[in-house]
């Protein structure tokens, strides 16, 4: 009895060993000989600039394969850029100017040790942070953070476009192993190797990764204050000035206006003015007029600050988007004139009327809270698709009086 039972158990499970055989050497048969190759080779450069054997094999211990999910990333081509007002609406909101308040308070003493030690304001360490790695909140997405000795290998070895930077920034990142500041478990960060709560390559954490909590490691994934510290770092050594502002937002004339960069005096000579009617307490300072959505937007007079900032990430509208959260955070009211939409925001009391006559329809099934997340906005594509009219999912004026008609 027991062994026919086993016989038959046998004979069942068969099929089941089979497949779960076949499951297991699924990794094994996406292994990359040509990738493994290419590691050997690898290894042979790495040892020669300084890595010992011992650091180079445990860093890629069960790594014998291109990540697919990281070349996907490398080739992504997004179809349009976002337009300059959303750009701003994703990065200076409510909530980023919320937490980085709260942040502050929690992080007093630190962000005084960093601003006395590299003079950068604290609210544009906080700014950035946000921007960055949303206080820290994408470090524990597992499917955006990955190994970044296999990211970069991958880019190395699988990407051509980006096959140096991958080669510098692995080198790096073993160096970094090498230091044992961070293990090979913990060596984590983006497709393309930014690391940690304020996203630096491995040669920018080497430049400039600071240990500011006294642990005796430069940890950037873990330790807060030595991530902002990294930050500050970076940008005195470009050139930060201590106590001064990035920019000014400013109201412009008529007439047309000269590029490249003239002093604040010379502006205002020429009719700019700052938009609160204030002089420019330095009025020497040297400075250049961005219009970052043409003259319809707001305008600004960039100081030296503002191009600090672009060494850590090289866009006029990151820097922007950084001074004008950190302002926020710091009590400031934003901007005066707005950006250019191509619809007419609402006020909460709007958009809660709009989520009532949503759910009313049928397409909206979260809170009646007055903020537009990501359900409100689904909920007015599906409207906007039921009256076939551009399916875009801003909760605007236009889209509200469509609902109030076909209440
Ligand atoms: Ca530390």
């Amino acid at each position: 009895m027991s062994s026919l039972l086993l016989s038959r158990r046998r004979f069942f499970l068969a099929p089941v060993v089979l497949l779960s055989c076949l499951l297991f050497s699924l990794p094994l048969l996406a292994a990359d000989a040509g990738f493994q190759q290419w590691v050997r080779e690898f290894r042979q450069t790495a040892l020669k600039n300084g890595i010992s054997p011992e650091v180079f094999d445990r860093a890629f211990e069960g790594i014998d394969a291109p990540d697919q999910w990281v070349l996907d990333k490398a080739s992504y081509q997004p179809e349009f850029k976002a337009p300059v007002w959303q750009y701003f609406d994703n990065r200076v909101q409510k909530r980023a100017i919320r937490m980085g308040r709260a942040k502050k308070e929690e992080l007093q003493p630190w962000l005084d040790k960093i601003e006395q030690r590299y003079g950068v304001n604290p609210n544009v360490l906080l700014a950035i942070w946000s921007i960055e790695s949303s206080f820290g909140a994408i470090l524990d997405n597992d499917k955006v953070i990955r190994s970044v000795v296999r990211s970069l290998a991958t880019l190395a070895y699988a990407d051509p476009k980006r096959s140096r930077f991958g080669r510098q920034q692995l080198l790096a990142a073993l160096k970094i192993l090498e230091s044992g500041d961070i293990d090979e478990k913990h060596l984590v960060g983006s497709w393309a190797g930014a690391m940690g709560h304020t996203q630096f390559i491995p040669t920018s954490y080497q430049a400039y990764a600071v240990d500011i909590d006294g642990d005796g490691k430069r940890d950037i994934w873990n330790s807060v204050p030595d991530a902002l510290a990294t930050a500050a770092s970076l940008l005195s050594s470009n050139g930060w000035r201590r106590g001064e502002t990035w920019g000014y937002e400013v109201t412009i004339p008529e007439r047309k206006l000269p590029a490249g960069k003239l002093p604040l005096r010379k502006w205002e000579q020429l009719g700019v003015k700052r938009v609160n009617g204030k002089s420019f307490p330095r009025p020497g300072d040297i400075a250049e007029l961005k219009l970052p959505a043409g003259r319809e937007g707001p305008a600004f007079l960039m100081l030296k600050n503002f191009f600090v900032l672009k060494r850590y990430n090289n866009s006029d509208r990151y820097a922007t988007a950084v001074g004008l959260l950190a302002d926020q955070i710091g009590g400031g009211k934003g901007l005066v004139r707005d950006w250019p939409r191509p619809f007419t925001p609402l006020d909460p009391a709007e958009v809660e009327e709009m989520q009532k006559l949503l759910k009313a329809r049928g397409y909206y099934q979260g809170e009646i809270d007055g903020k537009a997340g990501s359900g409100t906005r689904k909920a007015v594509q599906q409207f906007e698709e039921e009256i076939g009219v551009e399916v875009q999912g801003y909760p605007s004026k236009e889209v509200l009086e469509a609902l109030r008609e076909r209440q």
